[in-house]
Formats: structure tokens, sequence, C-alpha cells
């Protein structure tokens, strides 16, 4: 069985499974759009040292 989900930003199906770790959206890219990161961290984004989700200030 597999489920699959759309990405809320650009609507590219992603694969529900673990193999995914931006779901429901097709890419960090993506979700850091949807966030609302993305004009924050851009300059951060080319790494993979991003901090853990959650600890933006707001
Ligand atoms: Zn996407």
């Amino acid at each position: 069985m597999s489920l699959e989900v759309h990405c809320p930003r650009c609507g590219k199906k992603v694969p529900w499974n673990e193999t995914q770790r931006w779901r429901p959206f097709c890419s960090e890219r993506c979700r850091l759009i949807d966030l609302g990161q993305w004009a924050n961290e851009e300059h951060r984004v080319a790494g993979d040292d991003l901090p853990p989700a959650g600890d933006t200030p707001h």
C-alpha cells in the first residue's frame, strides 16, 4: 500500500514514507518556504546544518 500526498507548496506528489523527511512537502525548500522561514534562512539553506525547526523567534 502506497500513500501519496501533494506538496502544499508546489503540488508535487510526495510518497508518504520514512524516506521523505520533509513530508508533506516535497523538499526542505518547500517546507521552509511554507513555514515562512525562507526569507530569514535563505543564506543558510545551502548546507545541511540547519538548526532544529521550531527555535525561530517570532
Ligand atoms: Zn514542493
